[in-house]
């Protein structure tokens, strides 16, 4: 069984293009992606999140080891870093908001509530039992919609397309292959 069961959607602006920060240079820009590969990002960042909480959630669908190997480029600086590491501090910020309140659903539910059903009331002996842990509460996940900004440059090495900073006119590096466009 699978707790990480359920959706969440990251903002795409019209044209459906996700942005992305680079972990290096903290520039951003923005590519296209499919739901399942943003759906295996955002779970692989719900599973650290917990594990670093010291939960550790298997989720047989979601296959780490390979999902790390694939690396990108950043397209500004060239730098490259696997592909769970380009997420902007507002994403990160909204998805550990859901792996937070996965965490307060598993505790409220797996220790507090029976640890409160088995104390309560309840003598042993001439001492009264009572249990007193406060369940987790829980947050409000919210990020702000993604506005049409960048300009689309095509990229013709992998024919994919990249949304880069208006004012961009060095070199620019694809995503996914490194290769350099010198303007
Ligand atoms: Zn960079
Ligand atoms: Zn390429």
């Amino acid at each position: 069984m699978s707790i990480i069961s359920f959706q969440i959607g990251l903002p795409l602006d019209t044209e459906q293009f996700l942005r992305r920060e680079c972990p290096l240079c903290f520039r951003q820009f923005k590519i296209e992606t499919d739901e399942t590969d943003r759906q295996s990002l955002i779970e692989r960042e719900l599973q650290a999140y917990l594990l670093h909480e010291g939960l550790e959630i298997r989720d047989e669908e979601t296959d780490m080891t390979e999902a790390n190997e694939k690396e990108l480029w950043c397209p500004y600086c060239g730098q490259i870093a696997s592909q769970d590491k380009w997420w902007t501090q507002e994403q990160i910020a909204y998805i550990h908001v859901f792996a937070h309140n996965i965490m307060a659903q598993i505790i409220n539910e797996q220790l507090i509530r029976p640890m409160k059903r088995k104390f309560s009331g309840r003598s042993r002996g001439l001492i009264s039992l009572k249990f007193e842990g406060k369940e987790m509460e829980y947050e409000e996940p919210w990020i702000s919609p993604e506005p049409d900004d960048m300009t689309i440059h095509l990229l013709p090495c992998c024919e994919t397309r990249i949304k880069l900073e208006d004012d961009w006119s060095q070199t620019i590096h694809c995503f996914q292959c490194g290769f350099s466009y010198t303007s």
